[in-house]
């Protein structure tokens, strides 16, 4: 078995990760959390939250999960969310025709076309009118439809972020890399709303000199670049994308990552959306898989805005006011008031304010034709001349640009148990370890009795279990098996510390308290125990 079969059988094992409806045989794509994977899943979203919420001083969202067709003809997602796929003729499997050969690698038979296949999951709402819907391939345009909500909720100031933790689904060809090509996945995506003409960052001065290992476009390989220099080099286009691929990398170190297994790739000029600026992956080893994108971090200007508006009829936009008041011509259309007075009465306030607002510029000797309330109006030609007056202009409307971090915490669900598994002799036995980070681990303790031991010990262990698990402390009890098969048992799935009951728990109110990873041991007082943990466990 390679680390990865290790990892997978542990999972399953001892109710990290299940494949999902296996009592009906399975289905690919697909996988539930069990009872270990849940506690640690959620462990991983709220670090993630502690970052981007607290730390940033973002705000979280919630927008439905199904969207409607518009949001998506928008986005781009109904005519280019597309694989190219092909079937094998005698088998009928399906494969991603960029991923296969001449034949079917399953059964040596011919393929029939190429043909596109949308990843969207489509379904209808309501009955009768049967309007399409689909499952979100991405929890980031529910941030971007409610943007008009946001400006207003954030005081018209740039810049602003907001944050998404949910499901996204991809219907995904043929996936068989476990959690790393899921159909229904979780994603946390912020978007970060900011002024298009500044990209630099309040936050940039102080982390400038920290380097990261960085694969620029067109390098051949890796290599440790000062994020100062990565910006004034033009390798990271502007300060604010590289705070967020720094705050990315803290926040994977700090879950408990691997640092000499990751790396970030920028995208390639063929392989970056066509709306992106620039665009980085955040890409960590694992084995048999080789290096495989967690985050994406795109500059994805003002693509979604746009499109959403273009769409919609909505203006997604802000008035973004200059240093200092321009003065600028204008050629304008001024009405003839003795004219349209008398012709159109208690309508000529209105023709003359929509008048002022067409760009005189496009307008040759001709008629106008004006909608007011509702109604056609047409201007003739002798009702208004061109002229050409100065303005005053205090700024314009602009369309805000995006900085989009995008997780996918499956992946780094898995790549956080990948990189925590080790293993080691000890006496002659093996021991399997997850080496979770306080504040990651699912369980914190476990309090085990000795064995054999009097009645009495086991009345205490199960009290002190009972005051810690009061006290906050998500803890286990064991009292089965050899000390050693408890220790192990535990060791395997990661937790922090294991406190041991024995005789002199009796005598002097103390217990054995072993660290996992060192197997050091220290006596502390049950008193003391709530304290104690609390300051190992970082709370
Ligand atoms: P993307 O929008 O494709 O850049 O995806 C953003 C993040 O979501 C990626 O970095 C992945 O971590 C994750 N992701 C994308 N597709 C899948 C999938 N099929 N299964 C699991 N995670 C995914």
């Amino acid at each position: 078995m390679d680390i990865y079969d290790e990892v997978m059988e542990l999972a399953r094992r001892r109710g990290f990760l299940w494949h999902s409806f296996e009592i009906y045989g399975g289905t690919a794509g697909f996988y539930d959390y069990g009872p270990l994977g849940a506690a640690l899943k959620r462990n991983i979203e709220r670090l993630w939250r502690r970052f981007y919420i607290a730390g940033e001083g973002f705000y979280e969202i919630e927008t439905p999960i199904i969207g409607i067709e518009e949001i998506f003809r928008a986005s781009g997602h109904l005519s280019s969310f597309t694989d190219p796929i092909v079937e094998c003729e005698s088998c009928k499997e399906f494969f991603r025709a960029d991923h296969v050969g001449d034949r079917c690698p399953s059964c040596g038979g011919a393929f029939g076309e190429v043909f596109e296949f949308n990843l969207m999951f489509e379904t209808s709402i309501g009955p009768g009118s049967k309007r399409t819907g689909y499952l979100r391939p991405e929890t980031a345009q529910g941030m971007f439809v409610d943007f008009p909500r946001l400006l207003r909720f954030f005081r018209e100031k740039l810049p602003f972020g907001v944050v998404q933790v949910g499901k996204a689904f991809r219907n995904e060809i043929s996936p068989r890399q476990g959690l790393i090509r899921l159909r229904e996945f979780t994603q946390a995506e912020a978007e970060i709303f900011i002024d298009p003409t500044n990209k630099r960052h309040p936050g940039f001065d102080a982390i400038k000199d920290e380097t990261l290992m960085l694969l620029p476009e067109g390098a051949d390989e890796a290599s440790k670049w000062r994020l100062h220099d990565a910006v004034k080099e033009g390798v990271i286009a502007s300060e604010f994308l590289a705070y967020h691929i720094y705050l990315t990398y803290r926040f994977l170190i700090e879950i408990g990552i691997s640092h000499d297994r990751l790396r970030f790739r920028q995208h390639e000029a063929d392989e970056m959306a066509h709306y992106a600026a620039d665009c980085w992956d955040a890409e960590v080893l694992l084995d048999r898989l080789g290096w495989v994108e967690v985050v994406g971090i795109a500059d994805r200007t003002d693509y979604d805005l746009r499109a959403h508006e273009a769409v919609s009829g909505e203006k997604l936009r802000i008035f973004r006011a200059y240093d200092e008041t321009d003065t600028v011509k204008r050629v304008k259309l001024k009405p003839k008031m003795a004219l349209i007075g008398p012709r159109f009465k208690d309508r000529a306030k209105k023709i003359a304010e929509a008048l002022d607002l067409i760009d005189a510029t496009t307008i040759g000797d001709q008629d106008i034709v004006l909608n007011i309330d509702g109604e056609e109006v047409t201007i003739t030609q002798d009702m208004f001349e061109s002229v050409t007056v100065e303005e005053e202009i205090s700024g314009e409307e602009v369309i805000p640009h995006v900085i989009e971090p995008s997780f996918g915490i499956d992946r780094i669900f898995f790549a956080v148990m990948e990189h925590s598994f080790y293993q080691e002799e000890v006496e002659g036995e093996m021991r399997n370890v997850l080496r979770f980070l306080p504040g990651i681990a699912p369980i914190d303790a476990c309090v085990l009795p000795l064995l054999g031991s009097r009645e009495e010990l086991l009345e205490l262990s199960k009290q002190i279990h009972q005051n810690l698990r009061r006290a906050g402390f998500i803890v286990e009890h064991d009292a089965s098996g050899t000390i050693g098969r408890r220790y192990r048992r535990q060791d395997e799935i990661g937790t922090l510390f294991c406190i041991t009951i024995d005789y002199e728990t009796i005598e002097d109110n103390t217990v054995t308290v072993r660290f996992r990873d060192s197997m050091d041991q220290v006596r502390v007082k049950v008193d003391e125990l709530p304290d104690w943990l609390s300051r190992e466990c970082g709370r």
